[in-house]
C-alpha cells in the first residue's frame, strides 16, 4: 500500500534519528527540519492564491538560513520585525522584498531601514511616523509606509491570542487615525501605500478569517472614500493563521480559504493584499525529537523524563497545551540490568528542568515507552526553538539538522 504524504515524512525524520543514534554518545536531542516539506507546503500555499494576493513570510517564526533559503524563492517576501532580522536577511538575501513592523522600532532600526531598503514599513503610532519622517527628511527620501490601525470590529470571532480589536500596545486606535490622516497631508516624506491590521493569531477558522478580511477590506473602502486617499496601493491584513496543536487531524481548511479569498477579491478595489504569515508557513516541517532518559511512577502517575525540556521547546508551555508525539522505538539497550517504560498507558513526558512547568505532554496515551526509546514532536517548525529560553540551567542546545530538499531524496 502506498504510504500517505505525511507517513513518507514520519519514515524520512525516524530514519535520520535512527542514523545519528547510532553516533551518539550523549542522549540524543534534536531538532529536524524537512525542508523538502517546507518547499512543498510554501508552494502549494502560494500557488494556491488569487491574483492580486500576496505572502510574505514572518520571520520571527524561525529565521534559521536554511528555512530562509528555501522560502526565499518561493514567497513574495519577509516580513521582520527588528534590526536583527533586518541585518541578518539584509546579509543573505541582498533583494528580498521587506516589510519591517512590530512595536519599539528605535531611530538606529528605523534609519537601517532606510538606508537598506525595505518595500514597506509598518507604523504604529503617531510619535514613530513623525520620527520616521523627520530621519526621511534627512536622507531626502520619501518613506514608503502601511499605518498598523487597531480597529474594533463588531461580531469580532476571538481566538486565544489576539493583538487588537480591544486595548492593546500594538497599532493605531482607530479613533486617532483621522489625526495621523491629517498630519500626513502635510509631510510628503511620507508616501502613505496603505494600511496594516494584525488582530489576532491562531486562527483556526477559515470562514471567520475570510469574514474578518472582509470587514478589513470594506473599512479600507471606506476610509478611501472618507478621506480621498488616492496614494494607496495595497492593504496588508495579516497573519495569524493558526496550527491545531490540540486536534492536528482538523487544520485551517486552506483549500476552502483560498477559495473564499477569489470571491472576495472583487472587495480589492484594485489595492494588492499582503499576508505576513508565520507559524503557518513553518510550524509543520519542524520536529523536536529527545531520548528518553527514565520512566518512572510517583503516585502511579508514569513520567517520561527525557533528554532537552520547554527550554528548547517551549510552545507546549507557551499555549498551554498538551503537545502530541510519536514513540519511536529504539531496540539498543547499553546497561547490563533491566530497562525502565510502561506499556498501554497515559503519560506524562517532561524535560531536564528542576520546574513542575517543564511539561511537553500530558496524560497522553502511548503503547509503549521505554527508557532508550525517542520521542518526538511534530509541529515544532515555527514558535519553537526561537521561542525559547535556551541558556537556562545550561544544558546543551540541541542538534538543529536540516532534511535536503527533493533531488537527495528523489535519487534514493
Ligand atoms: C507575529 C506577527 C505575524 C505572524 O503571525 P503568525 O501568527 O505567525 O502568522 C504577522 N504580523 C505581525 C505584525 C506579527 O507581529
Amino acid at each position: 500500500m502506498a504510504m500517505t504524504a505525511s507517513e513518507l515524512r514520519w519514515t524520512r525524520v525516524a530514519a535520520h534519528l535512527h542514523d545519528a543514534l547510532a553516533d551518539a554518545s550523549a542522549p540524543l536531542c534534536a531538532y529536524v527540519y524537512d525542508l523538502e516539506a517546507l518547499r512543498q507546503h510554501a508552494a502549494a500555499t502560494v500557488r494556491s492564491l488569487p491574483p492580486g494576493f500576496e505572502l510574505f513570510y514572518a520571520i520571527k517564526a524561525n529565521s534559521d538560513l536554511p528555512i530562509l533559503q528555501t522560502l526565499a524563492p518561493l514567497t513574495h517576501g519577509f516580513e521582520i520585525s527588528s534590526g536583527g532580522e533586518l541585518a541578518w536577511v539584509r546579509e543573505h538575501f541582498a533583494e528580498v522584498p521587506l516589510i519591517f513592523s512590530g512595536p519599539g522600532k528605535t531611530d538606529a532600526e528605523l534609519a537601517s531601514a532606510l538606508d537598506l531598503g525595505v518595500d514597506a514599513l509598518h507604523v504604529e503610532s503617531q510619535h514613530e511616523l513623525e520620527r520616521l519622517a523627520w530621519l526621511a527628511r534627512e536622507r531626502g527620501v520619501a518613506a514608503p509606509v502601511l499605518l498598523r490601525v487597531n480597529l474594533a470590529i463588531d461580531g469580532l470571532h476571538a481566538t486565544t491570542l489576539m493583538m487588537g480589536g480591544k486595548p492593546t500596545p500594538f497599532g493605531i486606535a482607530g479613533d486617532q487615525l483621522p489625526g495621523c490622516l491629517a498630519w500626513l497631508r502635510t509631510h510628503p516624506e511620507i508616501r502613505l501605500r496603505g494600511f496594516h491590521f494584525h488582530l489576532m493569531s491562531h486562527q483556526l477558522d477559515a470562514a471567520a478569517h475570510l469574514r474578518l478580511l472582509d470587514a478589513y477590506l470594506q473599512q479600507v473602502r471606506l476610509w478611501r472614500e472618507q478621506y480621498t486617499l488616492d496614494t494607496l496601493d495595497q492593504v496588508n491584513v495579516g497573519g495569524g493563521i493558526g496550527v491545531n496543536y490540540r486536534e492536528p487531524e482538523r487544520q485551517f481548511d486552506w483549500a476552502n480559504f483560498a477559495q473564499g479569498l477569489s470571491a472576495l477579491s472583487a472587495r480589492r478595489d484594485g489595492l494588492t493584499v499582503r499576508f505576513e504569515c508565520g507559524r503557518y508557513i513553518t510550524a509543520f516541517c519542524g520536529y523536536y525529537a529527545m531520548e528518553v532518559i527514565d520512566v518512572k511512577h510517583a503516585f502511579d502517575r508514569p513520567f517520561v523524563v527525557a533528554s532537552g525540556g520547554t527550554h528548547h521547546f517551549r510552545t507546549p508551555y507557551a499555549q498551554g497545551h498538551s503537545h502530541p508525539f510519536r514513540v519511536l522505538p529504539v531496540e539498543a539497550w547499553r546497561y547490563p540490568f533491566s530497562r525502565p517504560g510502561v506499556g498501554d498507558a497515559r503519560v506524562s513526558v517532561v524535560g531536564q528542568l528542576c520546574t513542575p512547568k517543564d511539561i511537553l505532554a500530558q496524560d497522553t496515551q502511548v503503547d509503549s515507552v521505554r527508557a532508550g526509546d525517542l520521542v518526538v514532536f511534530p509541529y515544532a517548525g515555527a514558535y519553537a526553538w526561537h521561542i525559547s529560553h535556551h541558556d537556562f540551567l545550561r544544558h546543551p542546545h540541541p542538534s538543529h539538522w536540516y532534511l535536503p530538499t527533493e533531488n537527495a531524496y528523489a535519487a534514493a
